[in-house]
């Protein structure tokens, strides 16, 4: 081999936060605070997250110790993504959603020592605080009462109070941990993804690049993916290292104040799983917003509707692009724009799919005995992927069924076309088997969801004598539409006009609202344990007109 003259330079969460704050100093921060905002530069909370190292050195954390955040998107939590890995800790960034039995398992899983926690999940955080094997001191941020944790509370604005600037960050090696994060376990245990440096960092050059968000220092992020999500897709530090505004939205997540703070910060990105566009899009019809400065709204972690891109473009000229990954892959594998050569005119055809591979991540399909299908658009099997920003492993949890040589099983179903645009039918998990025929529910659900009088709906396949499996539909009428003997025929004949008559369910059911996990997402685990209990009001068979 011949090699290559070029300076090996280790990738690291240091050099990205150097850059960031050298080269953006004059950056903002900004935290929602409810009625307010609190502002401050990169310059700033760059410093501030040298003073969090050397509090955190002070009480004892070395290289490689866990340090969790159980926090909402704020400033602080971004001094911690920058400070934990710079110093050579592990930065595990904990779902404050999670049940208390998972949150338990992660925290001793990951043996995190030190929590920093916002005051406003101090209860939450306390409810579990005796199972924690591990943890050595509690750090609060905000001025809330730190006592139901116990004597090992400290303060967080004391801790940085007692130290100076000027943390001289280690020299470390690009492959060692940066930081961890858990997958929610729809079944069994939550599994841990460890990122590397070099993989955040190559991660986030992508994340910045042209033909994924194409991000700058002209752009004002609006963080709505929480950062304790799969890294927040990845935005915050894509963001730090160009620059870009960031803003926080706190605990405020709601439809009105996030309108609100869009209206008056005026971001020019944002990224948000589908539930927060609909709430938004809802929100819209009674009460007047301003969504101008956004030109480009990344959504995904489910199936985005293509309804939602629609009214969106339609109401408020907003671009909303799809995107998918998952916590195994940093999170971005794939992005919906529509490709070199297609009319304008397919462009809501091109964002609706599920997005093409991006730079960096190689994908392939394979049916149910590892041979691997064609890219033809039409043959579905399960998507594999692999590359630098993709793990290799579970953290101490042998999980070899994830894994096929060297390849990431996704878990998710559905088709490539010629250019690698994927679009996924169904996670495995989930897929629907109707007389030895794939049902694709996320294609039910998308097409109900574009019905006027439909809020949400989720689609899952339940037991049937005749076909093995059949679906059942779960609508959420929108408000002020009730459910009369007429609802589920007119829904099956919307449907039957859309996709394949075998395809339009025979079971339906009228919901309140679609249960959700811990990120987001439509648990349909839960609705077919409700709809095996007999728990949930079924109207049907009903053979569709
Ligand atoms: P969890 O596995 O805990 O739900 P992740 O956020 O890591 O958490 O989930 C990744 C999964 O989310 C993917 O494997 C896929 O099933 C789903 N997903 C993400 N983005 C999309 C998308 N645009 N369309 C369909 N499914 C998506």
């Amino acid at each position: 081999m011949l090699r290559g003259t070029m300076q090996d330079r280790p990738l690291t969460i240091a050099a990205l936060l150097e850059h960031g704050q050298r080269i953006h100093g004059g950056s903002e921060v900004v935290t929602c605070e409810g009625e307010g905002v609190r502002r401050a530069r990169f310059g700033e909370v760059g410093e501030r997250a040298e003073r969090l190292a050397a509090g955190l050195s002070r009480l004892g954390v070395r290289a490689g110790d866990r340090v969790g955040t159980f926090c909402w998107n704020a400033q602080e939590h971004l001094e911690a993504y920058l400070a934990v890995p710079s110093m050579g800790a592990v930065l595990h960034t904990l779902n404050v959603r999670l049940f208390p039995e998972q949150l338990t398992y992660v925290i001793n899983h990951g043996e995190d020592r030190i929590i920093l926690v916002d005051d406003s999940l101090v209860p939450i955080l306390a409810r579990v605080a005796r199972e924690l094997r591990t943890v050595e001191h509690y750090v609060v941020i905000g001025s809330g009462d730190p006592a139901p944790l116990g004597l090992h509370a400290l303060r967080y604005d004391a801790l940085l109070a007692a130290e100076q600037p000027g943390y001289a960050w280690p020299a470390l090696d690009e492959q060692a941990a940066a930081a961890m994060c858990y997958t929610s376990g729809t079944t069994g245990n939550p599994k841990g993804v460890v990122y590397t440096h070099r993989s955040t960092f190559l991660h986030s050059l992508a994340a910045s690049s042209g033909s994924v968000f194409a991000l700058s220092d002209h752009d004002r992020i609006l963080l709505i993916v929480p950062m304790f999500h799969a890294n927040a897709w990845g935005l915050p530090y894509a963001g730090w290292l160009v620059g870009a505004d960031l803003l926080m939205p706190g605990r405020f997540l709601q439809a009105e104040p996030l309108c609100r703070l869009i209206a008056t910060e005026r971001p020019t990105m944002s990224g948000a799983v589908p539930t927060i566009w609909s709430d938004i899009l809802r929100h819209a019809e009674t009460h007047p917003i301003d969504l101008s400065s956004l030109r480009l709204v990344a959504c995904g972690g489910s199936a985005v509707p293509r309804s939602l891109i629609e009214r969106f473009q339609e109401r408020h000229g907003v671009r909303i692009v799809q995107a998918w990954g998952m916590t195994e892959t940093s999170p971005l594998a794939a992005i919906a724009v529509r490709p070199k050569g297609r009319p304008p005119e397919e462009e809501m055809e091109w964002r609706a799919k599920t997005g093409r591979v991006v730079p960096g991540v190689e994908l392939r399909l394979v049916d149910e005995a590892g041979r691997v299908l064609p890219w033809d658009g039409e043959t579905a099997g399960e998507i594999e992927v692999r590359g630098p920003w993709v793990t290799a492993a579970y953290y101490r949890d042998d999980a070899p069924e994830k894994f096929d040589q060297g390849w990431l099983r996704t878990g998710d179903v559905g088709t490539v076309d010629a250019r690698g645009f994927i679009q996924i039918t169904d996670r495995a998990k989930d897929v629907i088997k109707s007389g030895g025929e794939w049902i694709s529910s996320v294609e039910l659900e998308n097409q109900l969801m574009a019905h006027p009088d439909v809020l949400e709906a989720a689609v899952v396949g339940v037991p049937d004598p005749r076909w093995g499996e059949r679906p059942l539909a779960c609508v959420v009428l929108r408000p002020g539409v009730h459910s009369t003997d007429e609802t589920v025929p007119k829904l099956q004949a919307f449907l039957a006009a859309r996709v394949a008559r075998w395809w339009v369910p025979e079971r339906w059911s009228v919901i309140d609202e679609v249960p959700k996990t811990s990120v987001g997402k439509f648990d349909k685990k839960f609705l077919r344990a409700r709809y095996a209990e007999g728990a949930l009001r079924v109207i049907g068979p009903l053979t569709p007109a």
